[in-house]
């Protein structure tokens, strides 16, 4: 610390450049500083710097860290407990610019992995954004000295090493208690559990904590649905369970059929405690399918739904620039179901009418020959017999489902009924007229050869891999649109997306290979190594980073518009 101290002694008072000089590793009485990046100027990005306390110091118990699960759980505290560290502490932003700021990556309600914190055999390390002092352009050196081996090295301390146990032990129990739902969900077949009492609506549109206390009606299970799951510690714990199959979640307009839905494509995460939905627990391949026009589409065989277009437009292999909305829709499901997807979870809010249904009436006004698109209604029992892909489906407006349904939820003023009794009567005492249309099986089996040029970052020379918000790619020359990926939840996996595709480019030795296969390479790469692996910065900051599903990455690379199919 004191070679930092004269260092910055050194450049006080001198041009912002020479803060680069203080780049480097640096040894603390008990902990490591390490500042890896410096920031050119006082308004540009801020600079990135790691701190490392050893095993010795932070006398972590490895039954904290060593199921993967816990350690995940316990990166996640610590993150968050810097985050409440940061926010008690009244930084010192009198220079200018970002003077003074002191920023870690900030979770939102899931759990995810992430590069915030890192806990490993030898200790921890903690990875944060600083402003450095300036006033003007004029390094403030003091400041930066108080700030670099005084403020931060404490505000480290007290929150990796003086947080309270019994608030860890209840994160960690919540993700062992998770992991086991998860467990037990896969080895008894059910898609989803959402536990008695859980909190399903959010505040608002905008914002994804729960609904206010009192306001909201907790979820509680029909008992002919309920079921109960053995947990680590030995309790157990209630809550409705949703078999493998066709489920239709039916009801009125207004009677929380999207919120139930919403939460169920969130399970696929873990959620704090406290967050109303940590026991809704869903199949982590489970993708929301919805319309999407004027997406783009690269060679995907889009034929067990749409066929004979118009002008004789090849559908095995069918590419749009800009789809339509039950295009788009049969894209989504397709290539879901080659990223490995088993749960399809569709609401009719957000689907294209005439890929859900087509009724008689319809059926007999236009002939089948007239008609390319073979609708859902006659896929998704395939689906699930030939595939064991299963559909959660909301829909209020057509009864003609009925008949296809293994279950159907109804929503009452928030409270779900079980009516598969009764909707299975009317569909034998209603006769339904429509006819199915097909004569062939659900083949959508074909491995794509994605090109490896098409992933190039440097088509424009100069590399531009950059994010803006949740939702927006910027990849060489082109935008990535994500606004319609529903399950990506956290800008810090749009970070790791934008990398990770920079990065499958950069390993990919042919010129193209199945893209299921490079999206598995480079999870495995993850799972041996960390996810600072897919950085360009990897072994410093590697940048604010959370894993997204191998389903989001792949959604991304599917929405390029850059991307060529062999
Ligand atoms: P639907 O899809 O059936 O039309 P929504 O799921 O959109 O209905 O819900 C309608 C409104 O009711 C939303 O504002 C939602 O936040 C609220 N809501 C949903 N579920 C609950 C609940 N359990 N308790 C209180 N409010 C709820
Ligand atoms: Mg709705």
């Amino acid at each position: 610390m004191n070679r930092l101290r004269n260092k910055l002694v050194e450049i006080d008072r001198k041009g912002y450049k020479a803060y680069k000089e203080i780049t480097g590793t640096y040894k603390g009485d008990d902990y490591l500083l390490h500042i890896d990046y410096v920031q050119p100027d006082p308004f540009a990005n801020p600079s990135r710097i790691r701190v490392e306390l050893p095993k010795d110091v932070t006398k972590y118990k490895e039954e904290w860290y060593n199921l993967k699960h816990r350690r995940i759980a316990f990166e996640d505290f610590l993150t968050r407990q810097m985050v409440i560290k940061l926010k008690g502490f009244k930084q010192d932003r009198s220079g200018t610019g970002k003077s003074g700021l002191i920023f870690i990556d900030r979770p939102g309600q899931e759990v995810l992995e992430r590069t915030s914190v890192k806990v490993g055999s030898k200790g921890v390390e903690v990875r944060l954004s600083i402003g450095l002092p300036a006033s003007g352009r004029t390094i403030l050196g003091s400041n930066a000295e108080e700030l670099l081996c005084r403020v931060i090295p404490s505000l480290v301390k007290d929150a990796l090493l003086k947080f309270d146990e019994r608030l860890l032990m209840k994160h960690l129990v919540l993700s062992d208690n998770q992991n086991a739902i998860r467990n037990f969900l896969r080895d008894n077949n059910y898609v989803c559990f959402i536990g008695n009492d859980s909190i399903l609506p959010r505040e608002s549109g905008i914002s994804d904590l729960p609904l206010k206390n009192g306001r909201a009606v907790p979820f509680h299970s029909p008992s002919s649905l309920e079921i109960e799951i053995p947990l680590p510690d030995g309790s157990s714990i209630k809550g409705m369970g949703i078999p493998e199959g066709v489920t239709l979640i039916v009801g009125g307009g207004y009677h929380g059929k999207s919120t139930l839905l919403n939460a169920i494509e969130r399970g696929v995460y873990n959620h704090i405690p406290g967050d109303g939905r940590e026991y809704v627990i869903t199949n982590d391949t489970a993708f929301k399918i919805r319309a999407e026009d004027g997406r783009r589409i690269e060679k995907v065989n889009i034929s067990p739904f749409i066929n004979n277009l118009p002008f004789e437009k090849d559908t095995t292999r069918f590419s749009t620039e800009d789809a339509s909305g039950s295009t788009s829709q049969a894209a989504n499901i397709i290539e879901a179901l080659e990223a490995g997807c088993k749960v399809l979870l569709i609401d009719e809010d957000t689907s294209a009418t005439n890929f859900m249904i087509r009724d008689a009436r319809m059926q007999q006004l236009v002939s089948k020959d007239k008609e390319p698109i073979t609708p859902f209604i006659d896929r998704v029992r395939q689906l699930y017999e030939e595939h064991k892909v299963s559909t959660i489906l909301v829909i209020g407006g057509s009864g003609d489902y009925f008949d296809v349904a293994d279950n159907v939820i109804m929503m009452d003023e928030y409270i779900p009924f079980d009516v598969t009794l009764k909707a299975k009567e009317i569909s034998n005492s209603i006769k339904n007229m429509r006819k199915s249309q097909i004569d062939d099986n659900f083949n959508y089996i074909t491995p794509r050869y994605i090109k490896k040029q098409g992933l190039n970052p440097l088509a424009d020379k100069k590399e531009k891999v950059d994010t803006k918000g949740l939702h927006t790619i910027i990849y060489g020359t082109g935008i990535i649109n994500l606004s319609f990926v529903e399950q990506l939840v956290d800008e810090s996996q749009t970070r790791s997306i934008a990398y990770m595709i920079r990065y499958i480019y950069n390993k990919l030795l042919k010129d193209s290979a199945p893209l299921h296969d490079v999206i598995d390479m480079l999870y495995r790469d993850i799972d041996e190594k960390g996810l600072d692996i897919i950085s360009p910065y990897f072994g410093k900051h590697p940048g604010d980073l959370a894993l997204p599903r191998k389903l989001e990455l792949s959604a991304a690379i599917n929405r390029m518009r850059s991307l060529q199919v062999k």
